[in-house]
């Protein structure tokens, strides 16, 4: 399973995790984003052009964050299953998330019926 760049919540805080935690969470894309910038950015984002770890802001509208310095453009999701997909962060998300809640498991099939996306994306979710 290739979502390791979002284990979102570990086993044992799952426990007590439930839907409405995760939607209040994870409303929309951009919280996802921000929570995925956190994620893989806990000390700040280093600006590859001022080679240093910078001030950025979110882009409007785009999945991507601005130095505040240089305005050089970072993409938490690039390298991630997230990159070019068109599949909104949300329903990655809840994705993840039904995986971590399900002790055994979801399958495809299942996440295509709970995330109403084709089975194709469903798949890709696990590979
Ligand atoms: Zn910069």
């Amino acid at each position: 399973m290739k979502i390791t760049a979002i284990q979102t919540v570990d086993a044992a805080k799952m426990e007590r995790y439930t839907i409405k935690d995760f939607r209040k969470q994870f409303p929309d894309d951009d919280a996802c984003l921000v929570w995925l910038k956190q994620y893989l950015f806990p000390q700040g984002i280093t600006c590859k052009v001022c080679q240093k770890i910078t001030k950025h802001h979110k882009v409007a509208k785009r999945k991507s964050y601005s130095c505040d310095r240089c305005g050089h453009h970072v993409h938490p999701t690039a390298g991630t299953i997230y990159h070019k997909s068109s599949t909104p962060l949300t329903d990655w998300f809840y994705a993840v998330y039904l995986m971590a809640s399900t002790r055994c498991g979801i399958s495809a099939k299942q996440l295509e019926r709970e995330l109403g996306v084709t089975y194709k994306t469903a798949w890709r979710m696990f590979h």
